[in-house]
C-alpha cells in the first residue's frame, strides 16, 4: 500500500485511525453592514480580540506547568501580538471605510498580514505565517464567524492528518490524550509544531506535500516517526512488519535502557564521554535519562527563536542556572547564539541575503551586534558559580574572530566584577570547528582555546559546498565523503598537539554507523540528541579501542563515500544489528 516520504520530527512508530482536519482554509462571506452599524461590529472586534487574548493567556499557562516556560512562551507571540493596538486598529479602519462585517474585515486584514510572512524567504518566518493563521481562526471564532470542529470533544485515539497543525491544535489535542501520532503536508523541523511534538514525544511526519488528498478520515495509517514515513491503509504484511518494528523499537529501548548507569567504556577500559545536545533546558531530564554525563551543545538561539523579540539578560541567566542546577555539577557547555542561516529572529532587522550561510551569520552576526551578545556573555558568566558552566563560539573560521570573542568576553568580565557580580573567572572557552578554514588552522585555534568542538552539520556543507537545508542536492550531502572525513581526523590530530580538548557535536556523533570510526580517530568525547546515546553505548562497549583504530585506517585508505559507508555498515552490523 502506498507508502509516503516526509521529514520525521519525532521518533516512535504507532499504527491507528486517521482523522482528516479540515483543510480548507477558513471561508469567511463577504458581507457588508449599514454605516449605522459600524460601531457595533467594531466592538464585536475589540471583544474577540480580548476574548481570545484571554484564551491564549490561559492556554500558555497550562502547557507551562506541564512543559516548562520555554516551550509555552511559543504562544507568548500570539499574546502579544493580540495585545497590539495596530491590527485593532487597522480593522477598524476597514470596517468604517469599506462597511465591511466585523468577520470579513479581520479575515481580509489577516490574509493580508499573513501573505507578507508567506513570501519572507527564511523558513523561520515563513513559518510565522501558521501562528497568523492560527490567530484568525480564534478572532473568527469569537466574532462567531467560523463552526469549527470540537478538538476536545474526541472521543477515540486517532492518527490527525492535517494540511497544517498550528502550536495551539497540537497542544489542545495532545490534552484530549486521543493523539496517537500527526501528519501533515507542510511544515519542517525548525516549526514551532515539530519542537513541540518532539518535546511532548508524539511520533509526527510533516513535509510531506499532499498527504492530505491521499488519505480520508477513517483509513488505517502507520506513521514511522523514525524514518520519516506515512503508510496509507497497510497490508497484512506491512501491518505485521509495522507492529513487530513499534514492539521491536520498545524492547530495544527497554534492554538499551539497562546501560542507564554503566559507563560508555570499551572492552579495553578506553571510557568515552556521552554528553546530550539540547535546545531547551527541559530536555535535560531525558538527556540524563537517557545516560549523558553533561551537556556538549547547548544551542542557545532557540531561547531567541521562540519569541518576537530577544530575551533580556535576567530571562536568559534563568534559563542558564535553571540549566546548570538541574547538571548537578556535571558540564554544561553553552554556545552562543547560532543566529543567521536558516535561523533569523523576526525582530533582527534581518535583511535577505542572497547566500545566507555565506553571510552574517552566527559568531559574525554577534560580533556586530554587541549589545546582544554582550548581554548574552552576562547571563552566561553569571550563571557560571551554578554550575559547570563552559561558553562556546559557533562558526568561527579565523583566529581573529576567536580573538575579538574572547576580548569582548574579558570587558563583560570587569565590568561585573566592578558590578559586584560573583562568576567563574577561569571559564573555559570552546570553539565549534565547522569550516574548512577552522579545520585547517585548528592547530592555532586550538593553542587559544580551551576546548574545540567539531560542528559536523556545518562542516560537512562547507567542506563540500551543498546547502545543508537544500532536500536538491540532499544525496550529495554526507559525513562518510573522504574530505569530510580527512578534516575531522585532521582536527583531532591537531587539537590533541595541545592542551584543548576535542570533542564532536554534530549529528554525526550520533549516527550508529560512525561511532567506531571516530573513536579510532581519537575522539574521546561525543554529544548528541538524547535519543541517540543508549544506542551509541552500547556499540562502545562492545567494541576494542584496537577494533576501532583498525577500523580507522581502512577507511581512511578509500577513496570514495560508497566504500567507507559499505565497509562501517558491515564492520558496525557486527556489534549493532539494527543497522
Ligand atoms: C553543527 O553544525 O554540527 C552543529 C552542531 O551546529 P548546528 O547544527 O546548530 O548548526
Ligand atoms: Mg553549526
Amino acid at each position: 500500500m502506498p507508502l509516503k516520504r516526509g521529514v520525521g520530527v519525532s521518533s516512535g512508530v504507532v499504527i491507528g485511525t486517521a482523522l482528516v482536519l479540515e483543510t480548507e482554509d477558513v471561508r469567511v462571506p463577504r458581507r457588508f453592514v449599514p454605516s449605522d452599524q459600524t460601531a457595533h461590529e467594531i466592538q464585536l472586534v475589540e471583544k474577540a480580540f480580548a476574548a481570545a487574548q484571554a484564551e491564549v493567556g490561559g492556554e500558555r499557562e497550562r502547557f507551562a506547568e506541564r512543559a516548562g516556560n520555554d516551550l509555552a512562551d511559543i504562544f507568548g507571540f500570539h499574546e502579544r501580538w493580540l495585545g497590539d493596538e495596530k491590527p485593532r486598529k487597522e480593522i477598524a479602519d476597514l470596517i468604517r471605510d469599506k462597511e465591511y462585517s466585523a468577520a470579513y474585515a479581520i479575515s481580509v486584514f489577516m490574509r493580508r498580514y499573513r501573505r507578507r510572512f508567506q513570501e519572507m524567504a527564511s523558513p523561520f518566518l515563513q513559518e510565522r505565517a501558521r501562528d497568523i493563521q492560527d490567530i484568525e481562526r480564534r478572532l473568527l471564532r469569537h466574532v462567531g464567524g467560523e463552526t469549527r470542529m470540537e478538538l476536545a470533544a474526541l472521543d477515540e485515539s486517532v492518527i490527525i492528518i492535517a494540511h497544517d497543525l498550528t502550536p495551539s491544535q497540537l497542544v489542545e489535542l495532545e490534552q484530549t490524550k486521543r493523539l496517537l501520532g500527526f501528519a501533515t503536508d507542510v511544515g519542517g523541523t525548525t516549526s514551532h509544531t515539530a519542537i513541540i511534538a518532539a518535546g511532548l514525544s508524539i511520533p509526527a511526519v510533516v513535509g510531506l506535500e499532499d498527504i492530505t488528498t491521499h488519505i480520508s478520515s477513517g483509513d488505517t495509517v502507520v506513521i514511522d516517526g523514525l524514518h520519516g514515513v506515512v503508510v496509507i491503509n497497510p497490508d497484512e504484511q506491512q501491518r505485521a512488519t509495522y507492529t513487530a518494528e513499534a514492539e521491536h523499537l520498545q524492547e530495544v529501548r527497554a534492554t538499551l535502557a539497562e546501560l542507564r548507569d554503566l559507563d560508555a567504556e570499551t572492552r579495553d577500559g578506553v571510557k568515552i564521554e556521552l554528553l546530550g545536545n539540547i535546545e531547551f533546558p527541559l530536555e535535560i531530564t531525558d538527556c540524563l535519562e537517557k545516560g549523558a554525563r553533561g551537556i556538549g551543545l547547548f544551542r542557545t538561539e532557540f531561547l531567541f527563536l521562540q519569541t518576537d523579540r530577544l530575551p533580556s539578560e535576567e530571562e536568559q541567566f534563568e534559563a542558564y542556572r535553571d540549566a546548570a542546577q538541574q547538571l548537578d555539577g556535571l558540564p554544561l557547555v553553552i554556545r552562543t547564539m547560532d543566529l543567521g542561516g536558516d535561523k533569523c529572529h523576526p525582530t533582527g532587522g534581518w535583511e535577505m541575503e542572497k547566500n545566507p550561510f555565506l553571510g552574517l551569520r552566527s559568531i559574525r552576526y554577534s560580533l556586530q551586534n554587541l549589545p546582544m551578545f554582550r548581554s548574552q556573555l552576562r547571563a552566561i558568566l553569571r550563571a557560571s558559580v551554578f554550575g559547570d558552566i563552559r561558553v562556546m563560539f559557533p562558526l568561527v573560521s579565523r583566529i581573529m574572530e576567536l580573538r575579538q570573542a574572547k576580548f569582548v568576553l574579558s570587558t563583560v568580565t570587569e565590568e561585573l566584577e566592578e558590578e559586584g557580580y560573583e562568576f567563574r573567572e577561569d571559564i573555559p572557552v570552546g570553539v565549534m570547528i565547522e569550516t574548512p578554514a577552522a579545520a585547517i588552522c585548528a592547530r592555532e585555534i586550538a593553542r587559544e582555546a580551551d576546548f574545540l568542538s567539531i560542528g559536523t552539520n556545518d562542516l560537512i556543507q562547507y567542506t563540500l559546498a551543498v546547502d545543508r537545508t537544500n532536500e536538491r542536492v540532499g544525496q550529495l550531502y554526507s559525513p562518510a565523503d573522504p574530505s569530510v572525513l580527512r578534516l575531522i581526523r585532521q582536527v583531532v590530530r591537531l587539537g590533541g598537539r595541545s592542551e584543548a580538548k576535542v570533542s564532536l557535536c554534530g549529528e554525526m556523533a550520533g549516527d550508529a554507523l560512525f561511532v567506531i570510526l571516530l573513536l579510532g580517530m581519537g575522539l574521546r568525547t561525543l554529544s548528541m540528541a538524547a535519543g541517540n546515546i543508549p544506542r551509541t553505548k552500547k556499540i562502545i562497549r562492545s567494541i576494542s579501542m584496537a577494533d576501532a583504530q583498525r577500523v580507522c585506517r581502512r577507511v581512511m585508505s578509500f577513496e570514495t563515500e560508497r566504500e567507507v559507508l559499505n565497509y562501517l555498515r558491515d564492520e558496525t552490523r557486527k556489534v549493532w544489528e539494527d543497522l
